[in-house]
């Protein structure tokens, strides 16, 4: 008898006969003598619509009643899935985050996990034989404001349930089987990877294949929890996410990742002397803004251009920022561009491969697609590119490390193929 934790995305509960599907699939595992916690996101895309309402209102809405706002979407699918449960016949009972003491700071919007008291009520529903709902992406503070995770912050409430019971597994159930050598939606040749190392994964996630929230793998990674990554719409086995070990197959590049969620900001003719990029950055952190890659130019004449990259979702927030650095600094202007993407290759093998780079700038040239910046960690190398070269980009890359499987699969989308 195994404790599993199970979650599923908003695609996976994104209708009422869908949320039956996953009811289904949780009953005959318990019925197969498991015990079962289900995290669950808000159905469909009611976290996009949530987030479009706010904006009606306010450009800046105050990020306490967002996360009030954003944490209701997920209150819907646990009721209706617990209900659903209980149509089945079985027994189940709902918990938002805050009941199963998932314990935040207090970074509205983007708060992180302290502690998760989910043992105690937790097991003891299961003791009583009931399928345990709990709401994906919410938490509470220490003194009792309800608070989010980030975007696609539901996996990081599975790992962390998971840690926080000691499940023996955590099955991260979504639209795609698993985790590709590239985003499948852009690139239809790309191979499902069977296992992937943490490393890998976290960087992968960092630089945009959200088919796992970052905190999620980082959370794994802190506390060992193995997680399945596969698709609730097919019974085939997905990727396996754990610690490297010699069983796993080592290639030098596992895959090519993009974003376009972020724009750059450019500030020109800052005073190059001491102090003047802590002054930016710091002025940017006091904002809440966060900042991705940072390129500074070569002096002239005593000035310098210091060019960033931040979420879109912090642009407001980073424009204020940026006005007052600007203004206290006497820097000549600064602008945003929000045309540009980030693509990024990941291998654990780069390490031990040199030419890596001189072949992704080469694949790139020969696509056509001009280097803006570029940033490197020992398993990966980005560049920022115009976003409309993005999924050219993604491609050639793939191409030219030979990611490319034979076999194109042309039903990625539940949407427009297998159904619930
Ligand atoms: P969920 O709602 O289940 O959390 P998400 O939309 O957050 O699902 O994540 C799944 C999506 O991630 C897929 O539909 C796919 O388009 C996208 N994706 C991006 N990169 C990858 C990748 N390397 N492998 C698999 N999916 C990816
Ligand atoms: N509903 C939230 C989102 O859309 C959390 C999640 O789905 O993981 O970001
Ligand atoms: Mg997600």
């Amino acid at each position: 008898m195994a404790l599993v934790v199970t979650k599923f995305g908003g695609t996976s509960v994104g209708s009422t006969e869908r949320i039956m599907a996953v009811a289904r699939r949780l009953v005959a595992r318990k019925e197969a003598g498991d015990r079962v916690v289900a995290v669950v996101s808000a159905m469909g895309d009611v976290t996009d619509e949530l987030v479009s309402m706010a904006r009606e209102i306010s450009e800046a809405p105050p990020e306490r009643e967002m996360d009030m706002l954003l944490a209701t979407g997920e209150q819907v699918t646990i009721a209706l899935l617990a209900m659903a449960i209980e149509a089945l016949g079985h027994e189940a009972i709902s918990f938002t985050g805050p009941q199963v003491g998932i314990v935040t700071d207090s970074g509205h919007t983007k708060a992180k996990i302290l502690e998760v008291r989910a043992d105690r009520r937790v097991r003891s529903a299961l003791d009583e034989g009931r399928i345990v709902i709990v709401a994906g992406f919410q938490g509470v503070t220490e003194d009792g404001h309800i608070t989010t995770l980030g975007r696609g912050g539901s996996d990081t409430t599975a790992v962390a349930v998971a840690a926080g019971i000691g499940a023996d597994l955590c099955e991260i159930y979504t639209d795609v089987d698993g985790v590709y050598t590239a985003d499948p939606r852009v690139v239809p040749s790309a191979r499902k990877i069977d296992a992937v190392s943490y490393d890998e994964m976290l960087e992968l996630a960092a630089t945009g294949a959200r088919v796992l929230q970052l905190r999620s793998v980082e959370f794994a990674r802190n506390h060992g929890v193995v997680i399945h990554c596969r698709s609730s719409f097919n019974d085939r086995e997905g990727t396996i996410v754990r610690e490297a070990d010699e069983t796993m197959e080592q290639a030098i590049i596992s895959g090519v990742s993009h974003d376009t969620s972020e724009a750059k900001v450019t500030i020109r003719d800052v005073p190059d002397r001491p102090g003047v990029a802590a002054s930016v950055f710091g002025m940017l952190a006091d904002a809440n803004v966060n900042v991705d890659m940072i390129i500074q130019n070569v002096s002239e004449s005593g000035t310098t251009d210091i060019s960033f990259t931040t979420p879109v979702e912090d642009l407001v927030r980073a424009r204020r920022a940026t006005a007052e650095v600007v203004a206290e600094l006497g820097a000549r202007s600064w602008n945003v561009d929000e045309s540009v993407a980030k693509v990024s290759l990941v291998g654990a093998g780069m390490k031990t491969h040199p030419g890596v780079a001189a072949q992704m700038f080469r694949a790139l040239a020969d696509a056509g697609v001009n280097l803006d910046m570029i940033s490197t960690s020992s398993i990966r190398i980005s560049c920022v590119i115009a976003a409309e070269d993005v999924e050219r980009a993604v491609r050639a890359l793939h191409s030219s490390f030979g990611l490319d499987s034979d076999e194109i699969h042309a039903e990625v989308s539940p949407a427009c193929g297998e159904g619930a």
